[in-house]
């Protein structure tokens, strides 16, 4: 999807919303002639107001009080009548100083973040005793780079480890706790990645951007399982570095998680690459526990 239809469906979600509150509201009008008739008093003296007349105000707000007592015998909330906008920041818009805002990029991408990980529901005791220390430093490091993002001291941190080490796991507490803060943050498979490239790479339409450009503009972007995806010849390695890179050049964040170690990212993807990854001051790598933990 491209941000023009991301905030098209927004908005029109945002309208569908309050039509819904609108013929709630209008349903209960009709329902109850008390309610219409307050209804019908306060809107009166609003106009009044409004025309600068002279009006009781003290009569207006205990019908408004009154307003409000019925609503809550029918069990009817404010929410149900005035809904919270979905994304505070926007104001459900999908733009804020006329840029797509961080809803509107996340929502180009269908993602891979695990929605209960957390760092409160994180369990260390699942790693072996001799692992734990080290592995809750770096849960530790992790938290770190949460609370303090976007200030953080390194822009890329790079999560190692076999399967079932809790990289992924990992990544998703970083996501969500990040993403809680208001932040644009996408996750998703390198394989998933790649495959928006070759679309990318392939196609020639108007909507291509939508592939490329929600990557390069969210805040935090999480390539869970580098390694994983196929070798296209122009694609992979390319769009890779590009990405990455052009990340690195505008100061934006960028997570990895990988079975491969040094050499192999070396190997795979080419020293260019691999400097642009590690070979940083910008970027850390933390190995995690090599043994499989699940059951
Ligand atoms: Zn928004």
């Amino acid at each position: 999807m491209d941000y023009k239809k991301a905030i098209n469906k927004i908005v029109a979600q945002r309208n569908s919303r309050l039509s819904e509150a609108r013929l709630l509201y209008l349903e209960l009008l009709r329902a109850d002639p008390e309610l219409y008739e307050t209804e019908k008093a306060i809107r009166g003296m609003t106009m009044d107001k409004i025309k600068g007349k002279d009006i009781d105000e003290s009569a207006l707000a205990a019908l408004n009080a009154k307003k409000s007592e019925i609503l809550k015998r029918s069990g009817v909330t404010k929410e149900m009548l005035d809904p919270p906008y979905n994304c505070k920041k926007c104001r459900d818009t999908g733009l804020v100083d006329g840029k797509p805002c961080s809803c509107v990029i996340k929502s180009c991408v269908s993602d891979g973040m695990t929605a209960n990980a957390t760092f409160e529901n994180s369990d260390l005791s699942v790693f072996p005793s001799k692992e734990r220390e080290r592995i809750g430093k770096i849960y530790e490091i992790a938290k770190a780079f949460c609370e303090k993002f976007p200030s953080t001291n390194k822009l890329n941190l790079i999560f190692m480890g076999g399967c079932g080490s809790g990289k992924t796991y990992l990544a998703s507490c970083i996501a969500n706790a990040v993403s809680a803060k208001g932040y644009g943050v996408i996750m998703l498979s390198s394989f998933v990645f790649v495959n928006r490239m070759l679309k990318y790479h392939t196609s020639f339409d108007d909507e291509k951007l939508g592939y490329i450009e929600p990557l390069l503009d969210c805040d935090l972007l999480i390539l869970d399982d580098l390694g994983s995806e196929n070798i296209f010849k122009n694609v992979t390695v390319e769009y890779l570095f590009h990405v990455v890179n052009e990340r690195m050049n505008s100061g934006k964040h960028t997570i990895f998680t990988t079975n491969l170690d040094d050499d192999m990212i070396r190997n795979r993807y080419g020293e260019r690459t691999h400097s642009r990854i590690f070979g940083s001051r910008l970027g850390t790598g933390f190995a995690l526990s090599d043994t499989d933990l699940r059951k």
